[in-house]
């Protein structure tokens, strides 16, 4: 091995050892921050240890590439938690460009002297890289609701994505198998072409709350492009981490569609909140208004107090308010419990992310599945900011849009308050009943005030 081969080998080992200690520290929210570390500190490492690839004689385009991609990753770096999973749809879009691009040059710059395992795994980097470019995008447009974020759906849908599927699959077998026939050109291009179709049709239907499976669905798609364009470059870094990207995505939309008791097959046919707000479930009646001196009061002297945060949570950047009433609670020696919704917010691991930002130590934080047995013995549930995960339509309606989706059980609580600024829907468009029963006091403002104001009256309680 000459000495820049060594360095390259080396630096690449190094990279692949932290990509994987990274993503197990990923694991538990103690390790967590650690491992994002680790997973930087090895892409640094892969990228400072390509500089010395045998086969780069010019580092002009380099750095210009260098220079454009910081210019366009630090001011993403910098979106507020909220608008994440938009951002994260984009990076995906940015590498599944990158990779269906490499191909698409290896392609025209060898032709058909690869050989058939080459040109196998070059097929599949372009079809899910470019697939990928425009699913993402398609993502991130109804996420920041450039577009509509609910499905569009049009009749003979599946029959269309079934031919364009077809499509894909025969030009690549006939690309495949006769790499040197005259139409070669034309059956890459078309697959290429039909990809950037396949990845708009794939996710337009998808809407509401099955954005986050289809969002981690393309991060392993992304993930499994780059894996294949590791083949085709032999890149043993490439090849490594995109196979992690590729089953850790596939694992967590696995683990989401679990989460919301929906099948992957479901949540890509199904066309979930096509038709949102036709069921409610006969929702109706008023809601009653309470005060905050009437909830600082039950709070004071409540046994047990558990928080519920979501979305609305993260809006109002209340997690150091809600964390500082938390700790008055306990020094008047209420017991106290965050309760955590796989699905709350916007991104998995958003509210135990915000919680630990504002100190909330990991041992307070309760697991749906661990605290809805805890409910009825709970004095007061405090909504903050959260929904769709605490609709009883979920549990009780089976014609509602959301049967079956787990949720954390307020209402079985002995009171619930509901902070929230007003009758604002959940992320799924649902009316929730949740907020019209008599165990329900709705404490209407901006979630970090609300907070803010009840810390303040317990303090004269
Ligand atoms: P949600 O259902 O989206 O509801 C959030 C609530 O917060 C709204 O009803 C809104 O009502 C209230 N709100 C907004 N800003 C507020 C503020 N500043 N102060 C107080 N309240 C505020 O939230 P969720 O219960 O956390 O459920 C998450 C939903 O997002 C689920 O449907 C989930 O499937 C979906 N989702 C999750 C992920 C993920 O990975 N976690 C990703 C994408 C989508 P007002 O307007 O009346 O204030």
């Amino acid at each position: 091995m000459t000495h820049p081969s060594y360095i390259l080998e080396a630096t690449y080992l190094i990279a692949s050892c932290l990509f994987v200690m990274g993503l197990k520290s990923l694991s538990h929210p103690d390790t967590a921050r650690r491992g994002m570390i680790m997973a930087a500190a090895g892409m640094l490492a892969a990228l400072l240890g390509t500089l010395f690839h045998p086969d780069i004689h010019n580092y002009l385009w380099i750095a210009v590439g260098l220079v454009v991609g910081s210019s366009i990753g630090i001011p993403m770096a910098m979106v507020p938690m909220t608008a994440m999973p938009q951002r994260t749809a984009l990076s995906h879009a940015f590498g599944a460009l990158a990779a269906s691009l490499v191909g698409i040059a290896e392609y025209v710059i060898h032709g058909n002297s690869m050989g058939g395992v080459k040109m196998g795994a070059l097929g599949l980097e372009v079809m899910l890289g470019s697939l990928t470019v425009t699913g993402s995008l398609i993502a991130a447009a109804k996420l920041q609701e450039f577009m509509r974020g609910t499905p569009i759906q049009f009749k003979g849908q599946h029959f269309v994505n079934l031919a364009i599927g077809l499509g894909m699959v025969t030009c690549f077998v006939l690309w495949v198998m006769d790499p040197g026939a005259a139409n070669a050109n034309i059956y890459f291009f078309t697959l290429v072409g039909l990809s950037f179709l396949f990845g708009v049709m794939l996710v337009i239907p998808i809407g509401a709350a099955d954005m986050p499976v289809v969002m981690s669905l393309l991060n392993s798609y992304a993930g499994l492009s780059s894996a294949a364009t590791g083949f085709v470059l032999g890149n043993n870094v490439l090849i490594i981490a995109g196979t992690l990207d590729g089953f850790s995505g596939f694992i967590l939309s696995i683990l989401m569609c679990k989460a919301m008791n929906r099948s992957i097959t479901n949540v890509l046919f199904g066309g979930f909140g096509a038709v949102v707000g036709t069921d409610t479930g006969g929702v109706g009646g008023t809601m009653r208004e309470v005060t905050v001196d009437d909830v600082a009061v039950q709070l004071a002297y409540a046994n047990q107090v558990v928080f519920v945060p979501g979305y609305g949570m993260a809006t109002a950047q209340a997690q150091h308010a809600c964390r500082e009433l938390g700790n008055l609670l306990e020094e008047r020696g209420v017991a106290v419990k965050y309760a955590i919704h796989p699905v709350a917010g916007r991104m998995p691991g958003h509210m135990n992310v915000l919680l630990a930002e504002a100190n909330v130590p990991y041992s307070s934080l309760w697991e749906m599945d661990q605290i809805n047995p805890e409910m009825p013995q709970t004095d007061v549930a405090v909504v903050i900011g959260a929904n769709d995960v605490v609709n009883p339509d979920a549990r009780d309606n089976p014609k509602s849009l959301i049967a079956g989706m787990p949720i954390i059980e307020v209402d079985k609580a002995k009171s619930v308050v509901v902070l929230k600024r007003g009758k604002g829907k959940g992320f799924s468009g649902l009316e929730n009943p949740l907020f019209f029963k008599s165990v329900t006091g709705m404490l209407y403002g901006d979630a970090k005030s609300s907070l803010v104001n009840l810390a303040q009256a317990v303090q004269k309680v």
